[in-house]
Order: C-alpha cells, then structure tokens, then sequence
C-alpha cells in the first residue's frame, strides 16, 4: 500500500461535480479524496488510477503545507493563462498536474518519490 494511502479520506459527490465541477473526474482538498464516481462505476483498474492521481496531489499538499500549494497552483495556472493559453491547457500544464498525469499510471511512484519532486514537472 503506497505511503499515506492509510491517512486518505476518500468521498463521493454526484452534486459537487454534476453541478460545480462539471468537467472533472476528482478534487484533493487535504485531506479529503472527492470523486465524482464509485469504484463501482468507473471499473477498479481506472479507480486505482484515479486515487492514485489524487494522492499524488495529497503528498503535494502535505508537503507544501496545504495552503502553499494553493497559491503555487493558482500562480501558476494564472501564469499559463496570461501566456495564452486557453483554460484546460493552463490547467493541465500546472506543474502539480503534470505530474499526477504522468505518474497517475504507476501506482508504485509514492513509494520512492521524492521530496518537492513536482518542481522536475515546472
Ligand atoms: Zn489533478
């Protein structure tokens, strides 16, 4: 079991995502897990993907003491959009993204990651 897997609360909101977060899958909001769909319904193999992405960003907030990653996120989507580039673009080429999408697939990457490792993704 990847480190912090044990701490991780994970919730489901049908309302939060049909009505507020209408193009996302999933929310980290240490230490919370919110998704949009049960292991149920997206199959288990892409829910331990999902869960994985979303703990990736857990460890991100830990360690960046929840609060600082919120400003570094939001400075840095801010940053892709005023380089042009259109809303999910921004969103995806945030350093913290980039990295749970590249990692999201191996479920093992927690184990060995190292401290502060998004800023490989910046
Ligand atoms: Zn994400």
């Amino acid at each position: 079991m990847p480190k912090g897997a044990a701490n991780a609360m994970i919730l489901t909101s049908k309302i939060l995502f049909n009505k507020v977060l209408k193009t996302y899958t999933g929310i980290t909001l240490w230490p919370f897990i919110v998704l949009k769909d049960t292991e149920r319904e997206v199959g288990q193999g892409r829910y331990q993907v999902l869960i994985n992405h979303e703990r990736i960003h857990l460890r991100q907030q830990a360690e960046m003491l929840v609060v600082f990653f919120y400003v570094m996120y939001a400075f840095y989507y801010m940053r892709n959009r005023f380089r042009g580039q259109p809303h999910w673009s921004a969103y995806r080429n945030i350093p913290f993204e980039r990295e749970s999408y590249e990692k999201e697939g191996d479920l093992n990457y927690l184990k060995n990651r190292k401290f502060w490792q998004w800023r490989e993704f910046a």
